[in-house]
């Protein structure tokens, strides 16, 4: 493909590049004050692993987009730190395009697609005038999706056929 078709990509860390499953769990089920808890222990996010997914997602949407961004909810300058770090140690990030932000939404608008595991921050960004693709996650609205496409396709591309073939049907909608 040579032409980028996207002008801008946003793509979400905590449970769609960096694994949250079981902090996800933890901090829905078990954790009182998760926004504090998280605050009072920033390390927490030192620690995730990347998704198997992680590289290959990035790859392909930067065959779709000149300008990929990380988009992510930092709480702290601290956690915006560690995030930072753990993107440069993983690889993950080829040019310092980070957005740390706690409304997402802000940055709708037609030419920019979100990419997030929230069903929030994508109702959101969409209610604001952005297209948003929900990554398939067995906490959201896809997870029946994902449970029968994992079974045939395995958990990695399960989710990447799902972002390929949203960001066709989204190419072709555009004309
Ligand atoms: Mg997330």
């Amino acid at each position: 493909m040579s032409k980028k078709l996207f002008e801008k990509i946003l793509l979400d860390m905590d449970g769609v590049i960096a694994n949250f499953d079981d902090w996800h769990f933890r901090l829905t089920h078990e954790i009182e004050k998760p926004t504090e808890f998280l605050k009072a222990n920033p390390l927490i996010f030192y620690g995730l692993e990347p998704y198997a997914w992680a590289h290959e997602l990035i790859e392909l949407l930067q065959v779709w987009t000149a300008n990929l961004f990380i988009c992510t909810n930092a709480l702290t300058t601290k956690i915006a730190d560690i995030k930072l770090s753990w993107l440069i140690n993983h690889n993950l990030l080829e040019t310092p395009n980070v957005i740390f932000t706690e409304n997402k939404h802000l940055f709708a608008n037609p030419h920019t697609i979100l990419i997030d595991d929230y069903e929030g921050n994508v109702d959101k960004f969409r209610e604001n005038g952005g297209e948003a693709i929900l990554f398939p996650q067995p906490w959201n609205r896809l997870a029946k999706y994902l449970y029968y496409s994992a079974e045939v396709l395995g958990e990695r591309n399960a989710r990447l056929d799902y972002i390929k073939q949203r960001l066709v049907n989204s190419s072709i909608m555009r004309g």
